[in-house]
This record gives C-alpha cells, sequence and structure tokens, in this order.
C-alpha cells in the first residue's frame, strides 16, 4: 500500500480514468474525494468503496462546487494532500471549417470552463488545505496538450493551456505545494463525452473503435486502459518518490509523439467545404 494515510481528491472520479483512479487509490490505501455531475456514478463509487471514499455531487465549472468538496474531504478525512483535476470533454476532433459560426462562442466557452476553468476553480478552492498539508496538485492533460490531431482546436488549445497552468502554478506555489501533469494518450474503458454545443454530448468513446485505429500508429502496439494508466497517477502522488518533481508533464501515451507524421494537413476539409460552397 503507497498511498496509506494519504488523502486525494479526484475531478470526474466517476467515469473511465478517474474511476480507475479512484479505484487505484483506495487500494493503495488513501481516502478520496470525487467531484463529479453524474449522480448515478457517485451511487456505484460510494457502494464500491463506502467509507474509503466521499463523493459530491456538482459541476467543476462552479467554484462553490469545488468549495464543498474540498470542505466535505477535510471534515471528514481531516486534511487533503493531493488534488488531481481530472474531469474534461473532448471536441471529438470537430475541426474549426466544421464549426458553425452561431455555435462557436458556446462551445469555445464550454471546453474552456469544464477543461481549464474547472481545474484552476479546483486548485484555487483546495489551496488552504493543501498548503497545510505541503501536498501536490496533478492536472490530467493529455497526448492533446503537447501535439496536433488529439482534438480539434478547441480541445488542443485547451490542452496545451493546462501545460502552461503546470508550470506557472508550479512556480507560484513552490516550494510548499508542488504541481504536475500527467498526459496520457487515447484510452480504453473512457466514457468521454463531446460538447453539448455541437450536439456531441451523449456521444461517448466508448462507441469509437479506439484502440483499433491506435494500434498500428503507436510505438507501444496497444493502446492502454484507464486501469494502466493509474500508475503514474501513485508515483506522482507518493510524497517519498517525488521530493524534486515538479512543474514537469509526463507523456504517458504510448510514444504518440514519435509516431512521426500520419498526414501532412487537414486541407482537404477546407476544400471540401468551400468547393461545396457549404459555409461562403
Ligand atoms: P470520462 O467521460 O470517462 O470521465 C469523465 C468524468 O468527468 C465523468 O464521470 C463525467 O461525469 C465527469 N465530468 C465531465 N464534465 C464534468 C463537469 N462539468 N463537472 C463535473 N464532472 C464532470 O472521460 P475520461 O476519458 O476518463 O477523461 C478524463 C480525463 O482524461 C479528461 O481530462 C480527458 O481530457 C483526459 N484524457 C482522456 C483520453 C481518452 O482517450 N479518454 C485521452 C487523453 C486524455
Amino acid at each position: 500500500m503507497r498511498l496509506k494515510d494519504e488523502v486525494v481528491l479526484v475531478t470526474g472520479g466517476c467515469a473511465g480514468l478517474g474511476r480507475a483512479i479512484v479505484d487505484r487509490f483506495v487500494c493503495e490505501g488513501a481516502r478520496v474525494a470525487v467531484l463529479d455531475r453524474s449522480v448515478a456514478g457517485l451511487e456505484e463509487l460510494r457502494a464500491a468503496h463506502g467509507d474509503a471514499v466521499v463523493a459530491v455531487e456538482g459541476d467543476v465549472r462552479y467554484l462553490d462546487s469545488h468549495k464543498e468538496t474540498v470542505a466535505k474531504c477535510v471534515e471528514t478525512f481531516g486534511k487533503l494532500d493531493c488534488y488531481i483535476g481530472n474531469a474534461g470533454v473532448w471536441d471529438y476532433s470537430t475541426a474549426l471549417v466544421e464549426i458553425p459560426e452561431d455555435r462557436l462562442d458556446e462551445a469555445f466557452d464550454e471546453m474552456y470552463s469544464i477543461n481549464v476553468k474547472g481545474y484552476l476553480l479546483g486548485v484555487k478552492a483546495a489551496l488552504g488545505a493543501l498548503y497545510a498539508s505541503r501536498g501536490s496538485v496533478i492536472f490530467t492533460v493529455s497526448n492533446a496538450g503537447f501535439y496536433p490531431a488529439g482534438g480539434g482546436a478547441l480541445y488542443t488549445g485547451a490542452k496545451h493551456a493546462i501545460v502552461g497552468m503546470v508550470k506557472q502554478l508550479a512556480y507560484e506555489l513552490g516550494p510548499h505545494i508542488r504541481v504536475n501533469g500527467i498526459a496520457p494518450g487515447g484510452l480504453g474503458g473512457s466514457d468521454l463525452r463531446g460538447l453539448k454545443a455541437l450536439d456531441l454530448a451523449e456521444v461517448s468513446l466508448s462507441k469509437v473503435p479506439l484502440g483499433d485505429m491506435l494500434k498500428d500508429i503507436l510505438p507501444t502496439g496497444q493502446m492502454a486502459s484507464a486501469e494502466e494508466s493509474t500508475g503514474a497517477y501513485v508515483f506522482f502522488a507518493t510524497r517519498s518518490e517525488t521530493v524534486p518533481l515538479t512543474g514537469s508533464v509526463l507523456n504517458y501515451d504510448g510514444g504518440i509523439g514519435v509516431r512521426g507524421m500520419s498526414e501532412a494537413n487537414r486541407g482537404d476539409l477546407l476544400d471540401q467545404f468551400y468547393s461545396k460552397g457549404a459555409l461562403v
């Protein structure tokens, strides 16, 4: 048990990677607070882990949800050692040319308020507790935090912003609180949803044959499952192993960055749209 007596808060802990992190951290002896908007998912967590979890319903777009979760975490477990910003949505690689003009504002706001502001508000709410415990922050990034073609401009821009926040917050919060990121690639066992503003809220990554799509691209030859991707989170949350570690982001993506170019660009989409006169 590598995380005995540690207390962790995970956003988006009801599905996919977040749920795998909760399960693994409980196995490693941690107690875990979860903020998620899925009522059914929170019930499942309580049934699975009992007193080892505090499950709070809320939305990461709102500071009050984060404050409530941190307060319940500290009230129940006495402290908070590690804050994991993880809840996110995808744009299903929707290209800019494909986003209708009248949806762009809303889509941008939705993406950035969940995937970027959701992390920032969480750290803001947890600052006092993390200062008291001399704790740490872990952000789930993505291969899209480093490379194109892991999403559209909305998702890729948002994930790059997280890399910037890791560095800036590591600078601002050191030496008291360490801040790092983990950038997974495509994951098996994910229910990742799309943007409501693009009518993609009910689309789930679980229905996409991602494993088949990635197996010939990844140097590892296979997509990792959410469970197989929890080891780095345990490592980053283990105080004794990570004394010198802050401001870093681990590429944890099956080697996507060394795969070479899968396609030169997506300019053919512009040809399709404008030659048909669709958006002229
Ligand atoms: P998932 O949909 O399986 O789980 C996300 C959880 O977050 C769900 O329980 C959902 O209810 C919750 N959530 C979403 N929006 C919320 C909100 N506004 N407020 C509160 N809770 C909210 O997704 P996942 O694949 O596990 O993704 C987790 C993280 O991993 C995301 O940041 C995602 O960008 C990143 N990621 C995923 C992949 C992948 O292939 N699935 C790859 C790289 C990075």
